[in-house]
């Protein structure tokens, strides 16, 4: 608790970094970090003011990379003036609305206000080609009658390009390197995780997973591990009607398991689902019973920046 404290006020005030520190680099390279991740959400399903649905943008070089478009993505984006014409791709990890309620949002309330003028790519697993072709048809009033009335709405930057993936390089442009596996979310196959690489660094997101070994072979020397977890009871058992949501994430336990085996430089956890009352405090304290190296309770626009260490802005 103590121990959390002090570092929820420390991340607060100032920005701290974790792995080694490159004392040869000048002040110009550490102010500018080779990928910077930003948690847009790192909420659950429940509809919470402080941690929205969940979504995370990774900008690395020129590229400008959104994975996952949770409730109120595009407010995040505003709050840290990134505008959706920016956006390079998305990526979805899985089909589980609340990796996905925000699209809509994002999409055409992006494309009215920032006027964008391409379409945005959008990356998906199996089963995104029709979600987006009926998103499409619903909003098709909407569109069509913004382009007639509105002059300066180009048709091209209302156009969502999908492409479904698989495992393996999904995305490589301006050296930016992005690589889909697929993790373990019970029925809801196939969900991806991915792992960005730029400049020989890295960060991986589990997307929604179990206690996953291809994550664990996937996040190997990554210096971001971003993981998903949920908190229930010890005691709960497998009548209670929420041991399903328990069944298909990745408690405390597990995820110090993983954090054992990666050793990241900093692991961060997102996408928090805390059941029966459980806090954020008792996530911490149950994971550090069984991992002692660098972790962080994930918050709505806490932001990462990697170069040869890896520091927390907030
Ligand atoms: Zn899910
Ligand atoms: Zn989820």
């Amino acid at each position: 608790m103590k121990q959390l404290f002090l570092v929820t006020i420390i991340a607060l005030f100032f920005s701290i970094s974790f792995g080694q520190v490159d004392t040869n680099k000048d002040r110009t390279q550490v102010n500018a970090p080779d990928i910077k991740v930003t948690l847009l959400g790192t909420g659950s399903p429940l509809p919470l003011m402080d941690r929205f649905g969940p979504s995370i943008l990774v900008q690395a070089g020129s590229e400008t990379l959104l994975f996952d478009a949770g409730r109120g993505c595009l407010q995040r984006l505003r709050q840290i003036n990134v505008s959706y014409d920016k956006i390079n791709a998305l990526f979805l990890t899985h089909l589980h609305s609340d990796h996905i309620v925000g699209l809509p949002d994002l999409w055409l309330t992006g494309w009215l206000v920032s006027e964008r003028q391409n379409p945005l790519n959008v990356f998906g697993p199996t089963g995104t080609n029709s979600m987006i072709e009926y998103l499409q048809k619903a909003f098709s009033y909407d569109v069509n009658i913004r382009i007639e009335d509105d002059k300066k709405l180009k048709a091209e930057g209302s156009k969502l390009l999908v492409k479904e993936i698989k495992q393996g390089v999904v995305y490589e442009k301006n050296a930016v390197k992005v690589i889909a596996f697929e993790v373990d979310h019970g029925l809801v196959k196939p969900a991806l995780g991915y792992r960005i690489e730029y400049k020989g660094h890295s960060v991986v997101l589990s997307g929604d997973t179990r206690y996953s070994e291809i994550l664990i072979n996937s996040s190997r020397g990554a210096d971001l591990l971003i993981h998903e977890v949920v908190i229930a009871p010890d005691t709960l058992s497998k009548s209670d009607p929420r041991y399903h949501i328990v069944a298909l994430h990745t408690t405390p336990e597990q995820a110090a398991k993983v954090f054992n085996e990666v050793k990241p430089k900093l692991a961060v956890y997102s996408h928090i689902a805390k059941l029966h009352g459980n806090t954020e405090q008792e996530i911490l304290k149950r994971t550090k019973v069984i991992y002692s190296g660098p972790l962080i309770m994930g918050e709505d626009l806490m932001s990462f920046s990697i170069s040869d260490s890896v520091s927390v802005n907030k």
